[in-house]
């Protein structure tokens, strides 16, 4: 198995829960790749840490992101908890606006012009889901597009498809920074996407073919309504796994020296576990592994690199408002 920087982590991880694997089966893997999100993920945070600290010493302004969040959803109360802590460790300022699940769409409404209107926060995210009685459409297209650091506005997603200079959506620039990291050519490949959602699938699809570095990529976008789907990923070099369907992907769904990026994150109930779960990818790692060139690991993958992600684009957001 090869790491690029030799980090140990995720690897350490994974070994510790797969003790019992045969020996055959550690031959193939050992000249596979494990994608380490979160030491791809330390090293950007690093990086921002000391563009803030640079921000800092010339007089300029703290970057500050601010999160709204609706309601007690237990994902999302982990995800949001995870934001701010990261803001935490790179310097950022973070907000919380967490709001009872009882709260009006248009309370919420008014909460985003003031995040709108508010100088001092630079970006800000409304955390998905939200309640079934606030339409999340309105929400999205009532952010400034200048403070969508999410990428999610219509704006943005415009600027995104026709190549343009924008905030693209952090689970897609994430997973663009890690093929970036591994050196993974993207260009003149055949990239088999998962999943048509707008925050993840749609916008990695356009990232991929956009004539941009990691780019230029063959996609075929694939949803609930595609046939023969295994036909497709067989031809893939690239599979981007995100529909929330644990261990869908299978081994014989994937050729030799495939690269695997496992979005899914799916928290099944498992009784052995303090917090009643477990993760669950949407790939079914051990066996797809043993075909891999290169695959990410769930935790560990693709999940730190969306947080840092944010990151970048509020630091790109302080940066435009010249503050
Ligand atoms: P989503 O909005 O639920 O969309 C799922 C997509 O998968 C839909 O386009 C759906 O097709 C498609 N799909 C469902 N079953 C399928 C099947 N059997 N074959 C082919 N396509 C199928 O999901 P999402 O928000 O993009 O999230 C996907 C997963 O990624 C979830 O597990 C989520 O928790 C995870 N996630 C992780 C991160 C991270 O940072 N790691 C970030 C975001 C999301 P239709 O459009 O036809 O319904």
């Amino acid at each position: 198995m090869q790491t690029s920087d030799g980090n140990s982590t995720a690897i350490e991880k994974y070994f510790s829960e797969n003790k019992r694997r045969e020996s055959s089966s550690r031959l193939n893997f050992f000249s596979m790749t494990l994608i380490d999100g979160k030491l791809v993920a330390d090293k950007l945070k690093n990086e921002i840490a000391e563009s803030v600290k640079t921000r800092l010493a010339n007089g300029k302004k703290q970057p500050h992101l601010a999160a709204v969040l609706v309601g007690n959803d237990g994902g999302s109360l982990t995800y949001v908890g995870h934001k701010v802590k990261a803001c935490e460790q790179v310097g950022f300022k973070s907000t919380l606006l967490h709001f009872e699940d009882g709260a009006t769409e248009e309370f919420i409404l008014n909460e985003v012009q003031k995040l709108n209107a508010n100088d001092d926060v630079d970006g800000f995210i409304v955390q998905l889901p939200l309640p079934k009685h606030i339409d999340a459409d309105k929400v999205l297209l009532a952010i400034d597009p200048a403070k969508d650091v999410d990428g999610f506005h219509p704006v943005n997603v415009g600027k995104l498809t026709l190549g343009l200079e924008t905030y693209i959506s952090a689970t897609p620039l994430g997973i663009t920074k890690l093929l970036e990291h591994y050196n993974i050519e993207t260009s003149g490949k055949e990239v088999v996407v998962i999943g048509r959602s707008n925050i993840v699938g749609r916008p990695a699809s356009i990232l991929l073919s956009n004539q941009a570095k990691t780019g230029n990529a063959t996609v075929t976008l694939c949803h609930s309504r595609t046939k023969d789907l295994k036909e497709k990923t067989l031809r893939a070099d690239i599979i981007i796994a995100a529909l929330g369907k644990p261990e869908f992907l299978t081994a014989d769904m994937v050729k030799e020296g495939a690269v695997v990026i496992d979005v899914g994150t799916t928290r099944v109930p498992d009784a052995t576990k303090k917090s009643g779960f477990t993760l669950k990818g949407d790939v079914k790692f051990n066996e797809v592994s043993q075909k891999c060139y290169a695959i990410t690991p769930v935790p560990g993958g693709v999940g730190p690199m969306t947080v840092v992600s944010l990151l970048l684009n509020t630091l790109k957001a302080v940066e435009q408002s010249g503050r």
